[in-house]
């Protein structure tokens, strides 16, 4: 089964550090700045830009698929683990949590180690109870920890890498083929 198309045959993984990422796939855009990836997203991004831009293009609109000439990857499946599989394939990035490496789900800027009482006015009275290692982000200031949402995050991963195992490639009239076994 098809689910996903580089529109060339390029060796993975692609050597771009940055990507964009489509209007409607915001739950990617975090989950790749979680995993380190820099993203550029905006959900009111125009056509001509998308159409116009460097860096990989990552969509699931087939149409501007076909218009762009240069190199973009159209997710073809809908299964939003899968498109962390996909996307580790092609960007070649591990799929595990590491908050050293991390970029900030919400701006995708650069996150700090900071000490407890950087953001004591910051976090739940709670949370600064049960946590010791606080993140700030550079660039707009929201604390993260290592909460319950982290053990949730690895199981998922942890699919993710499954699935990755699953994949190959094809290339075919031009196109990278990514196929689930
Ligand atoms: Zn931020």
């Amino acid at each position: 089964m098809e689910v996903a198309r580089l529109n060339a045959c390029v060796d993975l993984p692609i050597s771009d550090d940055e990507v964009v990422v489509d209007s409607m796939l915001g739950w990617l855009v975090r989950w790749l700045r979680i995993l380190g990836v820099r993203v550029t997203y905006n959900p009111s991004f125009d056509d001509y830009y998308l159409l116009n831009v460097g860096h990989v293009l990552v969509t699931k609109d087939r149409e501007l698929f076909r218009r762009r000439t240069k190199l973009s990857l159209l997710l073809i499946t809908s299964g939003h683990v899968e498109w962390l599989s996909i996307l580790s394939l092609v960007l070649g990035f591990p799929l595990v949590l590491n908050m050293e490496r991390s970029l900030c789900p919400i701006c995708g800027s650069r996150l700090i180690k900071v000490s407890k009482d950087l953001v004591i006015d910051k976090v739940p009275q709670g949370v600064l109870l049960r946590h010791s290692e606080f993140w700030l982000c550079t660039g707009c200031g929201k604390v993260y920890w290592v909460g319950s949402h982290h053990a949730r995050m690895g199981k998922e991963l942890e699919i993710a890498r499954g699935i990755q195992g699953a994949l190959s490639t094809q290339c075919i009239n031009g196109n990278l083929l990514v196929i689930r076994e």
